[in-house]
């Protein structure tokens, strides 16, 4: 699970400040996923920031986890935070971010190891499990191709395997459909929607058109920097 608890965020604008988020509370439930959407410029990318605790807010909680094991991410250390955003968050963003030189395999091994205290003993398992993810994303046959060898839905599916090779319990994506046509963008959020369903995560999507949504369970609309509709649980999409 994740939770915003009151989270307001402002950067420095001349002499003053701007809030690019204002007081947004809201819940990912493991399993599901939550759309966020909204305007141009109306904090959506913030909201996925402060979640992946890459910045942090000027005010609020960003609780991480279930049961007992629940941590508030802005209270974390810096150090602390890049362990907690390495193995219980995946983040995928815009643009897929690939290394031109690396396979999609190569991509995902990379990940796996990053932080590894003890990479060798577990080469066998993290093989299986990228094995597994390749195929679970539809890219077996694809696994050593480069970037450039790849269509840009498949170089998505790369970059939405890698957010996964952690097992993260939180998965963040922003606008993971603007660089695609329809019917490939239907095809990306129809396999984000499955994996969510398939590995429990909490996942927060931006998005800034409704024409996907039924591949969401729940949606928040933001309108400067607020949350200005929340559906309750009752009435989730599906
Ligand atoms: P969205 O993703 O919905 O388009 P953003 O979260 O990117 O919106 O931006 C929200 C507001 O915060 C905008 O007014 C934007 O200009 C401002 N903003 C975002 N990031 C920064 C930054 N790093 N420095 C200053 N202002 C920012
Ligand atoms: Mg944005």
């Amino acid at each position: 699970m994740i939770e915003l608890r009151n989270i307001t965020l402002t950067f420095p604008d001349g002499e003053s400040r701007i809030t690019a988020v204002d007081d947004v509370t809201l819940v990912g439930r493991n399993g599901t996923v939550t759309g966020i959407t909204g305007p141009s410029g109306s904090g959506k990318s913030s909201i996925l920031a402060v979640a992946a605790t890459l910045i942090r807010p000027d005010q609020g909680a960003v609780l991480i986890g279930d049961g007992d094991d629940i941590v508030d991410a802005t209270r974390l250390t810096r150090a602390e935070a890049t362990e907690l955003r390495r193995d219980r968050i995946g983040i995928v963003f815009q643009q897929s971010n690939l290394l031109p030189a690396l396979t999609a395999r190569e991509q995902l091994e990379v990940m796996a190891h990053l932080g590894s205290r003890n990479p060798r003993s577990r080469a066998k398992e993290i093989g299986a499990r990228i094995d597994g993810l390749l195929a679970a994303v539809g890219l077996a046959e694809h696994a050593e191709k480069r970037p450039h060898q790849l269509s840009g839905g498949q170089r998505q599916r790369v970059a939405i395997a890698r957010a996964l090779v952690h097992e993260p319990e939180v998965l963040l994506v922003d606008e993971p459909t603007s660089a695609l046509d329809q019917e490939r963008g239907a095809e990306i959020m129809q396999l984000i929607a499955r994996l969510t369903h398939e590995r429990a995560t909490a996942t927060l999507l931006v998005t800034h058109d409704l024409i996907h949504r039924d591949a969401l369970d729940d949606l928040v609309t933001v309108t400067d920097g607020r949350i200005s509709v929340h559906p309750q649980a009752a009435t989730a999409v599906r």
